[in-house]
């Protein structure tokens, strides 16, 4: 079965009480629209302060139910491995006991397993394709029906937010201004949501996060920076704060791209292999790896809202962004969804065992 988001709150409360140690519990600042909040579980043996963090997120869209299964259960694979003094094996991917030492004493994972609770509440409850969370529809929206509640979170940051004036008219960018539409209203402004500011909260409290995954479902794929135009290495000035590209960006087979430094973009791309490769072992499926421009541009989402910060803020931490699209179905049959977990956690475990 899959955990409710009472579930969730009480897993992190258990594994903290039984490991306090290797763990720490956070609260994030901002409650939700239905005064929900979901907090992290920050797993790593040292201070946050002294060594490198990694922000994994789950629960962002609501329908997805098996993302924050996975966080909850690596959570717990970790810890108990860790006290035991074993390994852990996810199928033919495995990793010895000091690999897990490794992870537990020489990084900081937060898990952030329920982003959204009012949107999973919600989908688990009432509406189970449901997908933003919970706002409410604005004045004047009422009689457009139950669709005008709520936003996409993963369209709310403040990355490229105002897709009307940031894009080409005519750049297939997959977001939306009205608020009715059922899955992608990318909100009143950007960061409105108290989710979305929960998340940068996270980020500019913790400088040590120097990587961030947001796990979704499902394609499956693994992504890396930029979805908001094709990667280019070679020219520097087409980037996100230039006003110049306003009117082209995201167009398709133009020579405008968005521009990522060589050693970034191999790094993303690196790391990404590693944890392809980890899903792979666990039972042979080959998630893929690609730039999240994909097929079309996105704006808004957390990956790359994560990694523009430290262009837009220079004291900011360089973090790279990276999506997992974990699965082919948002709710699988709990028996399939226990190997997408162990693919999910393979993944994030061959991240943690490959940065540096
Ligand atoms: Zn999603």
């Amino acid at each position: 079965m899959y955990l409710n988001v009472a579930e969730i709150e009480s897993a992190i409360s258990n594994l903290h009480a039984v490991y306090p140690g290797a763990t720490e519990v956070l609260t994030p600042p901002h409650t939700t629209h239905e005064g929900r909040t979901a907090r992290l579980l920050r797993i790593g043996s040292r201070s946050a302060h002294d060594v490198d963090g990694i922000l994994i997120l789950g629960g962002v869209h609501a329908r997805e139910w098996v993302p924050p299964d996975a966080l909850v259960s690596l959570g717990a694979d970790l810890l108990e491995a860790h006290s035991l003094g074993t390994g852990l094996g996810y199928g033919s991917t495995s990793y010895t006991a000091a690999q897990v030492t490794h992870v537990i004493d020489g990084l900081a994972l937060f898990l952030y397993p329920c982003v959204n609770p009012d949107g999973r509440a919600y989908s688990q409850t009432a509406d189970a394709m449901w997908r933003k969370n919970r706002r409410p529809a604005p004045a004047g929206h009422g009689h457009g029906g139950p669709s005008c509640a709520g936003v996409d979170l993963n369209r709310n940051f403040a990355f490229l937010w105002d897709h009307t004036a940031k894009f080409a008219p005519d750049a297939d960018v997959h977001t939306s201004d009205n608020p009715c539409d059922p899955q992608m209203y990318r909100g009143p402004s950007a960061a409105s949501e108290p989710e979305t500011r929960n998340i940068v909260w996270a980020l500019d409290t913790h400088p040590c996060i120097r990587w961030l995954v947001d796990v979704h479902s499902a394609v499956p794929v693994i992504l890396h920076n930029w979805g908001s135009d094709r990667n280019q290495t070679t020219s520097p000035s087409d980037n996100f704060r230039n006003p110049a590209l306003d009117a082209v960006r995201g167009r398709k087979d133009d020579d405008i791209g968005e521009f990522i430094p060589y050693q970034d973009l191999n790094t993303a791309v690196e790391l990404a292999g590693h944890m392809n490769d980890a899903v792979r072992g666990v039972r042979g499926v080959d998630y893929g790896v690609e730039a999240a421009y994909g097929l079309y541009p996105t704006s808004g989402t957390s990956d790359d809202y994560a990694y523009s910060r430290h262009f837009t803020t220079p004291t900011a931490t360089k973090t790279l962004g990276y999506t997992i699209e974990c699965g082919t179905s948002f709710q699988p049959p709990y028996r399939e969804a226990e190997h997408i977990i162990r693919e999910v956690s393979a993944a994030l475990l061959a991240l943690a065992l490959n940065v540096h």
